[in-house]
């Protein structure tokens, strides 16, 4: 059953090469590569629906109106995978500023504990794009989004590559606004939390860990 508010990108190029970055032969320099094309091409589909503003602008023949982007972006990786999509986001997004957070929900108070954060002052008022390639169970997740919205973020897109029914559940169970933009939505989790068939450990992949 489609989930809603969830945005699948099933564009052949993006499946192509999510299909070459499941397979376990892929190494980190392949998988990194990979990551960040597909993070690349999934801003397109993201950024769609943002606002523009007009701009003057003077071509070698007239002067004329464009269109840019009508406000400031913040790309927020989840710490660690988190990273391994930034770079690709960066060369489609280059004037955005980038927040990093390192989230887990407690599983006892359900609270987001922070171990490391630092986001620009005036993150509330940007577009921010809150990324992580794995959404397995949704706890970092759910805790990102809970700690970004205590931060005032008006306005946000939580982007992943694969997501697990059971992440999307527990992310939309809290923040049903946020829309999920993913490559694939797959089977299940397994007993340790792994996505199935997903693609192992996302960090220790693009890390070489
Ligand atoms: N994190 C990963 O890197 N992979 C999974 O399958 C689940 C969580």
């Amino acid at each position: 059953m489609p989930h809603p508010n969830v945005i699948t990108l099933s564009h052949p190029v993006i499946q192509t090469k999510l299909t070459e970055l499941r397979d376990f032969t892929a190494d980190h320099r392949k998988f990194r590569e990979l990551l960040n094309e597909i993070a690349g091409l999934m801003v397109y589909e993201v950024t769609r629906d943002w606002p523009t503003t007009p701009k003057p602008v003077q071509t070698p023949m007239e002067r004329t109106t464009g269109q840019v982007l009508a406000r400031q972006v913040t790309l927020v990786p989840i710490l660690r995978a988190g990273l391994g999509m930034a770079d690709g986001v960066l060369r489609l997004l280059p004037e955005a500023r980038m927040g990093h957070l390192g989230v887990y929900r407690d599983e006892k108070t359900l609270e987001p504990i922070s171990y490391y954060s630092k986001l620009p002052p005036d993150i509330a008022a940007t577009e921010v794009l809150l990324i992580d390639p794995m959404l397995a169970t949704g706890g970092s997740g759910l805790a990102a989004i809970t700690f970004l919205k205590r931060a005032g973020v008006q306005s946000m897109k939580f982007v992943c590559l694969v997501a697990a029914p059971e992440g999307i559940d527990a992310v939309h169970r809290q923040h049903p606004e946020v829309p999920i933009y993913c490559a694939a939505v797959d089977r299940q989790l397994n007993e340790h939390g792994y996505i199935l068939p997903g693609l192992g450990d996302a960090g220790d992949r693009i890390f070489g860990t």
